[in-house]
């Protein structure tokens, strides 16, 4: 008798052929995401006001792509790399790498950019102000409370813009690692390059990656793979059911978890090639406060909307 394999299964068996990683796009990352959003602003079934913050993180992606084009970031030493390797630590870990000056040229870069912006408003204009006139051990902690996830130190209005110029450091390293200088991690649910939880994860439709589905680390990039119809969060491949906005297409679905009640999105190329996980998890909300209404928890947040 055959059997028929679910797949899940067949993706289990075939593991050693499945690119493990999938390294971040240098020179379209951020402009790819930036394409995307205005996009998803411009269809108007959003809102008016997060059609307006969509608009202003598409412009922060702008700036993000310029950023990372004039910077180049220390790549880390072979001896930092047999160290991960050996104790399968994240190569470049958030927490603890040593950050280049340069992420906060990058964030004075974003600031400029987004003040420039005519149609800018007050209380974004100011906390760019702000931003750039913060002494330099006032930038590192906050940056230490966001990449340490210590929320009650965030200031959810500076938060996304230093976050944009930490993402663009990171984005900076990942591009300076080959595949394999990346230690596979025994943890499944975290960035195996810089130790960050994803913000979302994409079935990919182009190869080699068809059909394949990978989890997105929400600040450098990076895509790892996880077989399908698992929870991100606590790995379990029983109780996953599916939820999507009716009539809002089948490009974004959230990956629910009866385990552990919580959800992450999932975003499908095949049904639409522009998707960008960390844009069309933003452009969703509606979605989140129907899983909210339903009982279930984001695992995380998204990297550009910071609540408390
Ligand atoms: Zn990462
Ligand atoms: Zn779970």
């Amino acid at each position: 008798m055959r059997r028929i394999l679910e797949p899940g299964q067949i993706e289990a068996f075939a593991q050693r052929d499945i690119p493990r990683l999938r390294l971040p796009e240098r020179t379209r990352v951020f402009s790819a995401r930036a394409e995307r959003l205005r996009g998803l602003g411009a269809r108007g079934a959003i809102g008016e006001s997060i059609g307006d913050y969509l608009h202003l993180i598409a412009c922060i992606a702008e700036a993000q792509q310029r950023a990372l084009t004039s910077s180049k970031a220390r790549p880390p030493t072979p001896e930092q790399i047999a160290q991960a390797r050996t104790f399968r630590m994240p190569l470049l870990q958030a927490s603890s790498w040593a950050r280049e000056d340069s992420w906060r040229r990058a964030l004075a870069h974003l600031c400029d950019s987004v003040s420039a912006l005519a149609d800018v408003p007050a209380s974004v204009r100011q906390a760019c102000d702000r931003l750039l006139q913060m002494p330099r051990e006032h930038l590192e902690a906050r940056a230490d409370a966001l990449l340490g996830s210590r929320t009650e130190d965030i200031d959810v209005v500076t938060a996304p813009f230093i976050m944009a110029a930490l993402q663009v450091h990171w984005v900076d390293l990942a591009t300076t690692v080959a595949v394999e200088d990346v230690a596979d991690l025994d943890v499944r649910g975290v960035c195996p390059l810089c130790g960050t939880s994803p913000v979302a994860s994409i079935v990919r439709a182009e190869a080699p990656y068809h059909g394949l589905r990978y989890l997105h680390c929400a600040l450098c990039s990076t895509e790892w793979h996880l077989v399908r119809v698992t929870c991100s969060h606590c790995m379990s491949t029983k109780g996953i059911s599916y939820q999507s906005i009716e009539g809002a297409g089948e490009s974004v679905r959230a990956e629910c978890c009866d385990s552990c009640r919580t959800y992450r999105k999932i975003v499908y190329q095949e049904k639409d090639s522009l998707v960008e996980p960390v844009a069309d998890d933003l452009a969703s909300l509606q979605l989140d406060v129907l899983l909210g209404e339903a009982g279930y928890q984001r695992a995380n947040g998204n990297p550009m909307l910071w609540q408390r």
